[in-house]
């Protein structure tokens, strides 16, 4: 099946108590037992819940995958991958990560005596010097947030597989409509649902899907153990949301390219970071491994300070200033004081994340609409 098809069918059946087309909203946290160990597949609601399954189906079906989780947040997904890990394993990441991500290995999973590593993985071979007999998860998220740094997915998953370790792709900035890390050898993909899959800025969700049986059954046990699933609104929710992500992502793409055109030959941007333009430094690794480029893109100006950065994005009127991504209104955010305020200045200047970098989320609106919007905000 394709993907236009499966967005709006994948695991969802008609309710067949009732008819209704449309996955009803199971708001119910336990369910009848007729006699003892005598139900329906459905006991508690942190174990099982309908409207959580059939997303759970959507979604595996969406990344090409087996099984599907569904988490109250993206950060609680990632919670979940890194608790398949004991006490002296290690990690290597990215080090262009997303604040929230760095966060949590930082600052709640070191203490555990995890160990993590932080690398430039633009060039794959870079892994192989930092593998020690002790790593188990190779953690990338490509394009990267904020500078759309582009990893091989490919070229990683065969230096893991060698090795017996796990790769995790956090594959948020482009959604499953425009890339499927599992089809490239990666063990488990990871999405921020608040973004693109959720779509309309009314969610926060995390997702996960994997292949493997083995792997989702270790995944399910933390998923009921720790407790931090999605509620059935929520889920009902994003269910909507996913009917309408092939063209969604289709219009942000068409969008997206259009504007990081213009920010590239305007004369006050200095970098434009979009991985659909040809000088992209990986350019040509995103072409092979992404169906298309999407929305999100970041810039810095020529004039490289905190005020002019903070002038500009005062001036937009179109794109609002907000954390998050994805949705179908475009955004603006300010990296090195909003997402990225908690990695320290020296690291986040490594990875390109200076003052005057600000990022983009190009939304659904007509672009002619969003070009003279950010006309105005340089001046
Ligand atoms: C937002 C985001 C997350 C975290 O997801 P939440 O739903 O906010 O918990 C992780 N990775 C990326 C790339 C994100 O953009």
């Amino acid at each position: 099946m394709k993907f236009g098809t499966k967005a709006v069918h994948a695991g969802v059946e008609p309710d067949p108590s009732t008819g209704a087309i449309m996955t009803p909203i199971f708001q119910t946290s336990t369910y009848v037992q007729e006699g003892i160990g005598n139900h329906k597949g459905y006991e508690y609601s942190r174990t099982h819940n309908p409207t959580r399954d059939a997303l759970q189906k959507s979604l595996a079906a969406l990344e090409n995958g087996k099984h599907g989780l569904s988490f109250s947040s993206g950060l609680a997904a990632i919670d979940a991958v890194i608790k398949l890990l004991n006490p002296g394993d290690e990690v290597i990441s990215v080090n262009d990560l997303y604040g929230g991500t760095y966060r949590i290995f930082r600052t709640v999973f070191e203490k555990y005596g995890i160990k993590f590593t932080f690398v430039d993985l633009r060039d794959a071979n870079n892994v192989e010097q930092y593998m020690t007999e002790n790593t188990r998860l190779v953690w990338v998220e490509t394009p990267t947030n904020p500078v759309l740094q582009v990893v091989d997915i490919a070229a990683i998953a065969e230096r893991c597989a060698s090795r017996n370790v796990l790769l995790g792709v956090d594959n948020t900035f482009a959604s499953p409509a425009l890339q499927n890390p599992i089809d490239h050898g990666a063990d488990i993909v990871m999405h921020s649902v608040t973004k693109y899959i959720g779509g309309h800025s009314d969610v926060v969700m995390g997702a996960l899907v994997v292949k493997d049986d083995a792997l989702a059954e270790q995944l399910y046990t933390l998923q009921n153990s720790c407790g931090a699933v999605s509620g059935p609104m929520d889920c009902f929710l994003v269910l909507r949301g996913i009917k309408t992500l092939h063209i969604r992502m289709k219009q942000h793409t068409a969008n997206g390219k259009k504007i990081a055109a213009y920010l590239n030959s305007h004369p006050k941007v200095d970098k434009v970071y979009y991985p659909g333009l040809e000088d992209h430094p990986n350019h040509d690794v995103a072409a092979r491994q992404m169906h298309d480029f999407g929305g999100m893109m970041s810039f810095t100006l020529k004039q490289d300070d905190l005020e002019t950065a903070k002038a500009t994005v005062a001036r937009f009127k179109l794109f609002t200033l907000a954390e998050s991504l994805g949705g179908v209104e475009s955004l603006c955010g300010h990296p090195a004081t909003m997402t990225h305020a908690s990695i320290p200045k020296e690291e986040r200047e490594k990875s390109g994340v200076v003052d005057s970098l600000i990022r983009l989320s190009v939304g659904i609106e007509d672009a002619d609409d969003l070009i003279k919007d950010i006309e105005q905000a340089l001046g």
